[in-house]
């Protein structure tokens, strides 16, 4: 099964296309690398996908479950259901700075009554475990550095059992040398199976762990192949300058 289907979103920020008509389908297991300049739509697409932008015009699908269709959104319950299978990590981080770990990972789960406290709370152990960060469960925030928080932030996205999880640039604000911490823990995820989008300026992630990679540019997707044809051989001239700006 398809686990992303896109077909012919459009999203405009008043005269402005942002995107237009990007068709995408991401099967079970996929890492699927998107790179692209910066301004392209990029973020505006993945936030798309998870209603934090509202679109006007096509079709998204979540592990078979409709979001909208032909630029109509379904009901609040209908959205609510797409939506618990699809995790997503950002830049920022964005952990609530007076919260423990603890309670940051436990947060949306008991608003989304996921189960009892206690159940809650032993997710939060073995998820946080996953990302190796156990130790820290009762830490604040403020005392783990920037990739200890990224790391955190993956956890937090893990605790609703996502069947995909998408990542916009999950590297670019942390200094280089936390970097590495927080790629291995995305190709452990890959490694176990977890269909992932990535929008990533790191090239090197992108050949090693990615199934398939898109070159977008001003809304649209320009190019995709699996990853040794793509870096190798692109095929058109803006990828190709692209790769020389990045590479
Ligand atoms: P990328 O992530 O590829 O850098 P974005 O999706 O952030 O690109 O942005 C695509 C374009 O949409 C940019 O020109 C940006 O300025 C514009 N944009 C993004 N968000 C908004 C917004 N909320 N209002 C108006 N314009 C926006
Ligand atoms: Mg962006």
């Amino acid at each position: 099964m398809a686990l992303l289907e896109i077909k012919g979103l459009k999203k405009n920020f008043g005269d402005l296309k942002v995107l237009k008509d990007v068709n995408m389908k991401i099967e079970e297991g996929e890492v699927l690398v998107l790179i692209g300049p910066s301004g392209s739509g990029k973020s505006t697409f993945l936030r798309s996908l998870i209603d934090l932008e509202t679109v006007d015009g096509g079709s998204i699908a979540i592990a078979g479950e409709s979001l909208c269709k032909d630029g109509v959104y379904v009901s609040k319950k209908e959205k609510a259901k797409a939506l618990s299978k699809a995790g997503m990590v950002f830049q920022h981080f964005n952990l609530f700075p007076h919260m423990s770990i603890r309670k940051n990972l436990m947060c949306a789960p008991l608003l989304n009554k996921q189960g009892t406290k206690e159940e809650i709370s032993k997710l939060a152990e073995s998820t946080l475990a996953k990302v190796g960060l156990l130790d820290k469960i009762d830490a604040m925030p403020s005392t783990l550095s920037g990739g200890q928080k990224q790391r955190v932030a993956i956890a937090r996205a893990l605790m609703r059992n996502p069947e995909i999880i998408l990542f916009d640039e999950p590297t670019s604000a942390l200094d280089p040398e936390m970097v590495g911490e927080v790629l291995e823990v995305m190709k452990d995820l890959a490694k176990g199976h977890m269909t992932m989008v990535v929008v990533t300026h790191e090239m090197g992630f992108a050949r090693e762990v990615g199934t398939r990679v898109i070159f977008m540019e001003k809304g649209s997707i320009i190019e995709e192949n699996e990853p040794n044809e793509f870096f190798e051989n692109p095929k058109s001239s803006r990828l190709k300058e692209f790769l020389n700006k990045v590479l």
